[in-house]
């Protein structure tokens, strides 16, 4: 039994031997040239050969013969020998069809006549044959439009046709579909006869996304004479549903009068379609959960690095963060400067003031020192009221001076929970040199520096030059 690969490749031209044959002997209707082709002569050729094993040989011959039929001008002239006997027995079978059609009409009306007993004259006789001749253009008309269409198929042809899984339409020239098989007519919930006669364009047709052109892709293949291949479309059937296909058309049969009809399978990829659109949607789905994953991990990451009293990193992440920036200042010899401030007679605020207004303090100064400073510097709360800056690419004169600014900025801040309230702090300025190894060293120097600024009467900045100076009058003393 003949399958659609053995009429033509879906995804590729049809083959030239089927439209060859298709092309051969008989046809007597009305329909377009081409499609008339498909009704008759290639199925008449296709049953003889699925019964004729001898034939199916020859046909097979011939299909490969087909592989270099554009190289093969023995071929070509066999082509044209063809279309030309087909063009003469198409006119032959016309011209017999309509002399039959007025002989009958003739044959009619002289029985009748006489069997009535009345006189035909010479323009009655004109009123009867032009009356006929109407008669078989309105036949032929309707025929070649809708109704016959479908009837003069063969019924081995729909047979055969039926038997493909795909959807399959065969259109003629005009668009118009010449028959449907019984697949793609499911997959769209509707009869032959609603389909029929009608233009493929005209079904209830809905673009996908993923179709590129806005022409649908038998009308493409119609006008290009090319083959189309793999087009989605979406379809609404009658009920309600939505269907999904992959479109293939090829044109068929094409000389230089044009194409004269397509053959376009639908392969109905709905299932996969929606399964598809259920992983996208899925997929859609893991993409926002992970990306509300990944902003809560960030909001986490902030809650776990920061003081959520004073919002500056605290104890743990400023070390965490100490320690590449140490390494930087190595690998690039350049300095860096470690503030430690903390803040005077703190615990008298809390007892005079109560912790609410502390904790107001903390805040105003912990925001004093972050509009002070930006990055690279980085602002740990290292203790209850005390706070310890990083400062890279600052050595110990700069740092000493910044010190001073945030001093006076402190002095001068003002606290709305306890008006005319004045704080101060003292600060201990400690830099890298080469004597410290450890990150903890320069931590470990800013400390001291901030007990000796205590010890010298608070509100002061001690650097580590001062510190050592005083050390050593100090021990002088002692
Ligand atoms: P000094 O000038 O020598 O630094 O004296 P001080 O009073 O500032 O220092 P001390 O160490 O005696 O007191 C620090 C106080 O800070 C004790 C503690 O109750 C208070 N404190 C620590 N953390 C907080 C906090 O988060 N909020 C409030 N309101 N008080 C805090
Ligand atoms: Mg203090
Ligand atoms: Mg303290």
């Amino acid at each position: 039994m003949p399958t659609l690969e053995s009429i033509g490749d879906p995804r590729g031209r049809v083959d030239t031997d089927f439209k060859r044959r298709m092309h051969g002997e008989t046809s007597a209707t009305g329909l377009t040239r081409g499609m008339d082709c498909v009704a008759f002569t290639g199925i008449d050729d296709l049953n003889s050969s699925s019964q004729n094993p001898t034939h199916q040989n020859s046909v097979h011959r011939n299909s490969v013969h087909q592989n270099s039929v554009h190289q093969n001008s023995v071929h070509r002239n066999s082509v044209h020998r063809n279309r030309r006997r087909r063009s003469s027995d198409s006119a032959v079978a016309s011209s017999l069809t309509i002399a039959a059609h007025v002989a009958g009409t003739l044959l009619l009306v002289t029985a009748t006549s006489l069997v009535a007993g009345i006189r035909l004259n010479g323009s009655l006789w004109c009123v009867i044959l032009l009356a006929a001749a109407m008669v078989h253009w309105a036949i032929a008309r309707f025929a070649s439009g809708r109704t016959f269409a479908s009837l003069i198929l063969p019924i081995r042809l729909h047979e055969t046709l039926n038997t493909i899984p795909d959807g399959l339409m065969l259109i003629d020239d005009q668009d118009r579909i010449v028959m449907a098989n019984d697949a793609f007519l499911k997959s769209i919930e509707m009869r032959q006869r609603d389909v029929v006669g009608r233009t493929a364009k005209s079904l209830p047709w809905e673009c996908s996304k993923s179709s590129s052109q806005h022409e649908m892709p038998w009308t493409h293949a119609l006008r290009s004479q090319k083959p189309q291949g793999e087009q989605m479309m979406r379809f609404r059937t009658p009920g309600g549903n939505t269907r999904f296909f992959s479109i293939n058309s090829s044109p068929l049969d094409t000389d230089q009068d044009g194409c004269q009809g397509a053959m376009v399978t639908l392969r109905d990829v709905t299932q996969i379609e929606s399964r598809r659109s259920e992983v996208e949607q899925m997929m859609l789905m893991l993409r926002s959960s992970r990306d509300h994953i990944s902003s809560r991990n960030r909001e986490l990451q902030v809650m776990a690095d920061e003081d959520p009293l004073t919002g500056c990193f605290n104890r743990r992440a400023f070390f965490d963060r100490l320690k590449p920036i140490w390494e930087e200042s190595i690998q690039h010899d350049s300095s860096l400067a470690c503030l430690m401030i903390d803040v005077d007679h703190f615990k008298q605020v809390n007892d005079m003031f109560g912790h609410q207004v502390g904790d107001e303090v903390l805040r105003t100064i912990a925001r004093v020192l972050c509009d002070h400073f930006g990055p690279p510097a980085i602002i740990g709360r290292y203790g209850g009221e005390e706070f310890c800056v990083l400062i890279p690419q600052v050595d110990m004169q700069q740092g000493t001076t910044i010190s001073n600014q945030v001093l006076a900025q402190v002095q001068a801040a003002q606290f709305d929970s306890q008006a005319g309230l004045s704080l101060s702090v003292s600060i201990g300025v400690s830099v890298r040199t080469k004597g410290l190894h450890q990150p903890e060293d320069l931590i470990r120097q800013a400390d001291e520096c901030l007990y000796l600024a205590k010890q010298n009467g608070r509100n002061c900045v001690v650097g580590r030059t001062d510190f050592l100076r005083i050390k050593e009058q100090q021990a002088l003393l002692a």
